[in-house]
């Protein structure tokens, strides 16, 4: 066996790469390692909330996170199945509003902050075993054979359903509670610069968002106007709405007339990703030296669009933890459990609020008699909106 490192990060995604980050800025011996090679295509809305912006700030990324990102966005147009688009307004949190960014760009981004900190990446290579000796983890991967580590960081994403950890717990699986995700970029949406669109139809929920300009086109146009739209079909309706992207997209366009006047004369422009079945819960977040981050720790309904700021902020977590735990290189099994029980208990407090509006929101959408009944709830009560939109993590200030 070759190299030793003291924390081992599977997966680049933002997770990933911010623990990374952030771990080798602190003086550890950090490898990451990522199996695909990047761009990679990523069913995901794009959309970033403010929060995310302070552990941007501390990567380094923020400037060019403002670059590559499409404007700011401080409308939420809500589409309920029946009646008008209701409109709130997104606070400012952190004095900055959310923003949309490509998935290629933002995880090249990221992934290159881990690089400039000091972390060793491994990419393309994915690692195929973890397994516990007496000194550590032996890591087994395709590219670079067997490594080992004093302590591994599961920041895998949805891929991969526990076969990295013996003792991993899937969410509690509710009786049709696993969906199906698509995702693809289009341009000409009528939908103003600074408003993110959601809107739902039974089974099924929605987001559409401008995120980074398409690329320079064959005929010389530049700046061109992209569009994130991606969805969740829960996988019980995919018998009655057809299993495609194109079948379920139809759908939502034909039941939804609010979401399908802002999706009338779009144009599709990258091919349809698809992911899935997806069962959004809270997993696992500390098992002996096996610390879980981003997706792998937790997936919040994707009709927020807190993910990637969950993600960003929960790797931040786990590193300042570490950290606060002035263990230095001691990283004995006890200094391991007990920055796990400190990292899981203080994870737990600031996120678990949010997995839960999250749960509720996407409840109401996607159920068309509690959408109506809440549409008009909202119609009364317009504030109520904004409230929502403040409880799905819109407000606090993260990291
Ligand atoms: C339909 C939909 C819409 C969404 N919209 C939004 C949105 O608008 N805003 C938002 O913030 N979030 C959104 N999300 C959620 C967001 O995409 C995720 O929360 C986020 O990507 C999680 O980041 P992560 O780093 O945990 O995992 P990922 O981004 O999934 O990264 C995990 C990485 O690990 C790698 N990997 C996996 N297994 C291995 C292995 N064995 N070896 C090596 N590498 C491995 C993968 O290749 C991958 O690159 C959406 C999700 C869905 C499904």
């Amino acid at each position: 066996m070759s190299d030793s490192y003291q924390f081992f990060i599977v997966g680049g995604g933002p997770g990933g790469s911010v623990t990374a980050a952030l771990l080798a800025g602190a003086g550890y011996r950090v490898a990451l390692c990522e199996q695909k090679t990047f761009p990679r295509a990523k069913v995901c809305g794009e959309f970033v909330s403010a929060q995310a912006r302070p552990v941007l700030k501390r990567l380094g990324a923020l400037a060019e996170f403002d670059r590559l990102g499409g404007p700011p966005i401080c409308r939420v147009r809500a589409c309920p199945q029946r009646g008008r688009p209701l409109t709130a307004f997104m606070p400012a949190a952190v004095g900055a509003f959310p923003r949309a960014i490509a998935r290629d760009a933002f995880d090249q981004l990221l992934l290159d902050r881990a690089r400039a900190a000091g972390a060793t990446i491994l990419q393309p290579c994915h690692v195929t075993s973890v397994a516990r000796n007496d000194a550590g983890f032996v890591i087994e991967t395709t590219a670079h054979g067997a490594l080992a580590a004093t302590a591994v960081v599961l920041a895998h994403g949805l891929a991969q359903k526990g076969d990295l950890s013996p003792g991993w717990r899937p969410p509690p699986r509710p009786r049709g509670n696993s969906f199906v995700c698509f995702k693809a970029h289009f341009e000409n949406l009528a939908l103003a610069d600074n408003t993110i669109a959601i809107g739902g139809i039974r089974g099924l929920y929605a987001g559409a968002v401008r995120t980074t300009d398409l690329p320079e086109d064959g005929d010389g146009r530049v700046g061109r106007r992209c569009y994130s739209v991606a969805f969740a079909v829960k996988q019980e309706m995919l018998a009655r709405y057809g299993s495609s992207a194109e079948a379920n997209y139809g759908q939502l366009a034909g039941g939804n007339p609010g979401f399908n006047a802002v999706l009338a004369r779009a144009q599709r422009d990258s091919p349809w990703v698809a992911s899935g079945p997806w069962d959004p819960g809270v997993r696992t977040l500390y098992r002996e030296g096996r610390f879980f981050v981003g997706n792998a720790a937790g997936e919040v309904h994707a009709l927020v669009g807190e993910g990637m700021t969950l993600a960003l902020a929960g790797g931040a977590l786990l590193a300042d933890t570490v950290v606060a735990a002035h263990v230095g290189n001691n990283l004995s099994p006890g200094a391991l459990n007990a920055i796990g029980r400190a990292y899981a208990a203080r994870w737990h407090a600031m996120f678990g609020p949010r997995y839960r509006a999250a749960n509720i929101f996407t409840s109401c959408l996607i159920r068309p008699f509690i959408a109506d009944a809440a549409a008009m709830m909202l119609r009364l009560f317009p504030t109520l909106l904004d409230a929502c939109v403040a409880h799905s993590g819109k407000l606090a200030t993260v990291g």
